[in-house]
């Protein structure tokens, strides 16, 4: 079968692809899960023609490219006020901030109740609920990457360190050194979605790019990684 290497510039942005050609009438552009883009195209289709449909579909390539990283979309601003809702492990909650005797942060039957000695302004009910986040998130984060490695054990990988920090822009990183980041915003989302986000960042251990060996790892370690995904990107949209 015929096939070229060609790639073409979209602002900052280089798209390289393949592309075959074979008799069709249609030309289809695939993004794949290890980022590469391959195009099928009718024969005599001119190198120009392929070059001007990829472009015109650069915005959808790089959202494809997205979804398959573990891309955080930016989150809508909390106002940290009465009957405003949060999330935590895939549900909602709806705040009630109320003076009390000790300062403390409840999360039951749909609520997040945080009391405050002080008067709770927007603030300070933002910082003691990001203090208890950042609590639970310790707990839940060690707990599900213990059980991630224990899945993970036949493949040897060394037990990484792990952080949990504010990030903007993604869910988790993984460190040259072995050390896996993982966003405080992660303990928002459902426990299955962040294993998804675990188990990345441990199959990056072995394989640092997504080639087609990161995905075989992570398809055998975790075989319904992708539904995991597509419910961490439908999560993080709302
Ligand atoms: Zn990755």
């Amino acid at each position: 079968m015929l096939e070229s290497h060609d790639q073409v510039r979209w602002g900052r942005t280089l798209i390289p692809f393949t592309c075959q050609f074979s008799e069709r009438k249609t030309l289809a552009i695939s993004v794949h899960p290890d980022l590469t883009v391959s195009i099928k195209a009718p024969l005599y289709t001119t190198t120009e023609e392929i070059r001007t449909r990829v472009l015109n579909r650069a915005a959808w390539i790089q959202r494809q490219w997205r979804e398959f990283e573990l891309y955080l979309p930016k989150q809508p601003p909390r106002s940290y006020i009465n009957g405003e809702t949060h999330r935590y492990l895939g549900r909602q909650y709806r705040l009630r901030a109320e003076v009390g005797e000790v300062d403390s942060v409840k999360c039951l039957r749909g609520y997040f109740r945080v009391t405050l000695c002080d008067e709770p302004t927007p603030e300070l009910v933002a910082k003691r609920l990001d203090n208890w986040y950042r609590q639970r998130a310790r707990a839940i984060f060690y707990e599900r990457l213990e059980e991630c490695c224990r899945k993970a054990r036949q493949e040897e990988l060394s037990k990484p360190l792990l952080r949990i920090q504010k990030m903007t822009n993604r869910w988790g990183s993984c460190s040259k050194s072995g050390r896996i980041i993982l966003n405080l915003e992660l303990i928002k989302a459902p426990k299955e979605c962040i294993d998804y986000v675990i188990m990345h960042e441990l199959c990056h251990l072995p394989e640092q790019h997504h080639g087609p060996r990161f995905w075989r790892l992570l398809e055998k370690l975790m075989p319904d990684y992708a539904e995991r995904r597509k419910r961490l990107n439908l999560f993080a949209d709302v």
